[in-house]
């Protein structure tokens, strides 16, 4: 039995689940959650399908002494054997460059990551280090990374250019890549289980960091992120979509540097610059109703956001067949779902307002509604999980 340990990181956190494939159905035999790496003392808490759970703190240095601190605490569980009971790790790895797809960890996937990094530095960084840790400490262990790019290898090339001298894309890598791939692929096969004759599906992921996916027939055909996971929708802390030309002024007029004013759009932007509260929607929506006039208008603001993504999907698609909402905004959310629901009637799509309470995974619209709009959980780490599967099987 193949038993596959997909990482989810952070800059200073590690998420995993370990999973065991038979001929079946993958299967979860534990998940965990590592915080404050870096830091003297590190929480932990690892569960078990069965209810069992190990939580306490240890002092974790950098990712690979968090792989190894899980690994052993599977292993006085009983849940790993050794090293060789377990296949492959896979990382839910951010971009890749001319990489996409599932590949092999290898010093030619690395050095391309690196190239790349100036486009993901919060994120290729983080995997980098891990997997150099992770090789060093272990090196017969089969690493292999999922790119959250994948997905969208299916959008129309017009629509993953931008309007620069074309040589920039060919020689620079200007051009649109789209993120959250692992968590539009789950949403897309999930409901083309739960909604077979679904063709034109818009998926609202919205959470920490927010995008949203067209997809047609299954395949990604348009996304919101860009070359880069700070372009498209605004996010809790990130601008999103953002003037260009506006730079040079701002920098002017408050004498950053460029590195400065690009800090503050990507860390103190979105819901938190805008609303000065928060970027806790939860935080901005309380304040908004206590009367701040500043914390409503970054609510309406996000909301008016993602109305216009989901109308533009709509053109792209010619029409709209399920709406999905996910990720932390989108499942808890009802207010949210409501406000950017009420300007769809033009689509056909009518909401219930009492299956909008749900706090499962479901409809949230009327048996009248043209368009069928689902409150779903997303699974980035199956995905990941199934494609290292399938890539090592191939
Ligand atoms: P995620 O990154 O998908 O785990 O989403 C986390 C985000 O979900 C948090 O930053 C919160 O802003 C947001 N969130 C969670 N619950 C709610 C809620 N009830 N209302 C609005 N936002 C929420």
């Amino acid at each position: 039995m193949d038993k596959i340990f997909v990482m989810n990181l952070g800059t200073t956190s590690f998420k995993f689940k370990l999973y065991a494939f038979d001929d079946t159905q993958p299967l979860v035999l534990a998940a965990g959650e590592l915080e404050s790496i870096g830091a003297a003392s590190s929480a932990y808490e690892i569960t078990y399908p069965d209810g069992r759970s190990h939580k306490d703190h240890a002092p974790i240095c950098d990712h690979g002494a968090a792989f190894a601190h899980c690994f052993c605490i599977l292993q006085q569980d009983g849940i790993l054997r050794d090293l060789d009971d377990l296949t492959a790790v896979g990382y839910k790895a951010v971009h890749g460059g001319n990489l996409s797809g599932t590949c092999l960890v290898d010093d030619a996937l690395m050095a391309e990551m690196e190239r790349v990094t100036p486009f993901a530095p919060a994120h290729n960084p983080i995997y980098l280090n891990a997997m150099r840790h992770i090789r060093s400490r272990f090196p017969k262990l089969t690493q292999v990374a999922r790119f959250e790019t994948s997905f969208h290898g299916s959008i129309p090339e017009n629509r993953v250019t931008y309007g620069v001298p074309y040589a920039w894309k060919e020689e620079a890598g200007i051009r649109r890549y789209g993120f959250h791939g692992s968590s539009h692929q789950y949403i897309s096969q999930t409901v083309a289980k739960l909604q077979p004759g679904a063709r034109k599906i818009v998926n609202c992921h919205l959470g920490g960091s927010s995008s949203i996916c067209a997809i047609l027939d299954g395949k990604s055909v348009a996304t919101s992120m860009g070359a880069t996971l700070q372009s498209g929708l605004f996010n809790n802390n990130r601008v999103g979509d953002f003037e260009v030309f506006c730079l040079k002024p701002v920098m002017e007029h408050y004498g950053y540097s460029l590195d400065e004013a690009l800090q503050i759009l990507s860390k103190q932007s979105g819901l938190l610059g805008l609303s000065g509260v928060s970027n806790d929607l939860r935080q901005v929506m309380e304040a908004a109703d206590a009367g701040n006039t500043q914390a409503q208008l970054a609510v309406d603001t996000l909301c008016d956001n993602i109305l216009g993504y989901i109308g533009m999907y709509a053109a792209y698609l010619n029409g709209l067949d399920a709406l999905v909402f996910t990720g932390g905004i989108g499942t808890n959310s009802h207010v949210l779902r409501q406000k950017v629901c009420e300007n769809l009637g033009y689509l056909g799509l009518r909401l219930d307002a009492e299956r909008n309470l749900r706090r499962d995974d479901g409809i949230i619209s009327s048996d009248q509604s043209k368009v069928t709009v689902w409150r779903l959980k997303t699974d980035e780490e199956s995905v990941v999980a199934a494609c290292v599967y399938d890539f090592l099987h191939q």
